[in-house]
């Protein structure tokens, strides 16, 4: 090894001092040197940054966190960038020295993490201050939410969504993106989990289809669905303990594992059924009061969980328990309304996509005139429209007089007749 100003000849490498300090390698070193093949993955999703040292040049001792991702992704770009490496960074006359704490891939935020990554320009950068650094970081919330953003750009038609784009960025931005760092970083910026979060708005607009695409956006798998009118019983003391066993699941986890267990998505539809407002039924016996009790008992109970996210459904949200509806509980409010003519477009070609992948779709069938003409259409209605064009054109096919005759597979074509026959239904 040789330091970086002498003439560099075959067999020597050339490190500055920050590259040398990396590499715990001294001028004068003998090292061997090899090949590293990037895997598939490696583009870093998370970067945590720890701030060693600021110079200042200005007295400024805010520092913002957008601004500051935003020019070090710049400059950074296509480096790798390994735990422990210390990083100098001179922005506006300010010089700042960072260590690199951790780093993570896209969709393993859960993990431990990487020993190194690749800093691109949708990577996240999450800045924690050291005590003596007397700095303090500012907007780190927003630099780390919009940036979890944008690396995660859901196409929510290819989950089989339409419309809904706006209520999915709400309901990320507020109920998700503290659940995609790990808990240590979350602690840091001192976030608190969303517990729990209410969908609500008329029948048939999704709800059902977004919560369930969310709990498997979070944990991978499919998310417990219960129903409300389901979980009621009438034996005495028995919806109580449904109540109870909902939650059964995530409490044996967390009691088992600790910080390592899985995030538990509860959805719970018509929640309306058991979570009245308390004293609004007349029946006189308070069975139904003590349902909204355990309920709610139980719901703060997992306070300390932090494995467990509530989502609760209801066209009737004025019929809810106030209480249940209040901050630590669910806390996050999105409506979900019919959607607009582009979410119907959205919607029909969602539903009208495998006929037309197999070439069951007429060509004079225009989606766009359909969406205009569906008004105060629900999705579920538009769902509705499409399966009924698709009997008009299979009766076509079959033949009265003779049901036996073999279908003819390939002639089968839904036609814009069929649809509007449908929308006259
Ligand atoms: P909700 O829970 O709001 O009552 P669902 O999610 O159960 O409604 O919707 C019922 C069905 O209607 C869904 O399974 C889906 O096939 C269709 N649907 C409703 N809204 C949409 C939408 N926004 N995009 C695509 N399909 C939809």
């Amino acid at each position: 090894m040789h330091t970086a100003h002498d003439k560099i000849n075959d067999g020597q490498i050339a490190l500055n001092a920050i590259q040398r300090r990396h590499t715990k390698v001294s001028a004068g070193d003998q090292i061997s040197v090899s090949r590293f093949v990037l895997p598939d993955n490696f583009n870093l999703a998370l970067l945590t940054l720890e701030l060693d040292f600021v110079k200042r040049s200005n007295r400024s001792e805010q520092l913002d966190a957008v601004v500051l991702a935003q020019q070090l992704r710049k400059k950074f770009t296509d480096q790798v960038m390994t735990v422990g490496q210390r990083v100098s960074f001179e922005f506006c006359g300010t010089n700042y020295l960072f260590t690199v704490n951790q780093a993570m891939v896209e969709g393993e935020e859960n993990s431990k993490g990487l020993e190194r990554g690749i800093i691109t320009k949708d990577t996240y950068i999450v800045f924690e201050a050291t005590p003596n650094s007397g700095i303090k970081i500012i907007n780190q919330r927003e630099a780390t939410s919009s940036n979890i953003f944008r690396q995660k750009e859901f196409n929510l038609q290819k989950l089989g969504i339409g419309g809904l784009g706006e209520e999915f960025t709400d309901i990320f931005r507020r109920a998700f993106a503290s659940r995609v760092f790990p808990p240590h970083v979350t602690n840091k910026l001192g976030i608190k989990h969303v517990k729990g979060m209410l969908l609500y708005g008329p029948p048939g607009t999704g709800k059902t289809l977004m919560a369930r695409q969310i709990g498997k956006l979070l944990n991978g798998r499919e998310p417990k669905i219960v129903n409300g009118p389901e979980v009621l019983s009438k034996f005495v003391g028995e919806t109580e303990k449904n109540v109870r066993d909902l939650f059964a699941d995530a409490e044996n986890d967390q009691r088992a594992r600790g910080d390592e267990s899985d995030l538990h998505v509860i959805i719970f539809d018509e929640i309306d059924a058991i979570c009245k407002s308390r004293g609004s039924t007349r029946d006189g016996t308070g069975v139904h009061d003590s349902i909204v009790n355990q309920l709610l008992t139980k719901i703060d109970g997992v306070e300390s969980l932090n494995n467990v996210l509530l989502i609760g459904m209801t066209n009737r949200k004025d019929l809810l328990d106030e209480a249940l509806l209040r901050p630590g509980r669910l806390e996050v409010h999105v409506e979900i309304n019919l959607p607009d003519e582009h979410g119907r477009l959205q919607i029909l070609q969602i539903h009208t996509n495998k006929m037309k992948e197999n070439s069951f779709l007429a060509a004079d069938v225009n989606l766009q005139e359909l969406a205009a003409r569906t008004k105060n259409y629900s999705g579920a209605e538009l769902e509705g429209v499409v399966k009924s064009a698709v009997s008009y054109a299979l009766n076509r096919q079959i033949s009265m007089d003779d049901l036996t005759k073999p279908l003819d597979e390939e002639s089968i074509k839904v036609t814009m007749d069929d649809f509007l026959n449908a929308l006259q239904e």
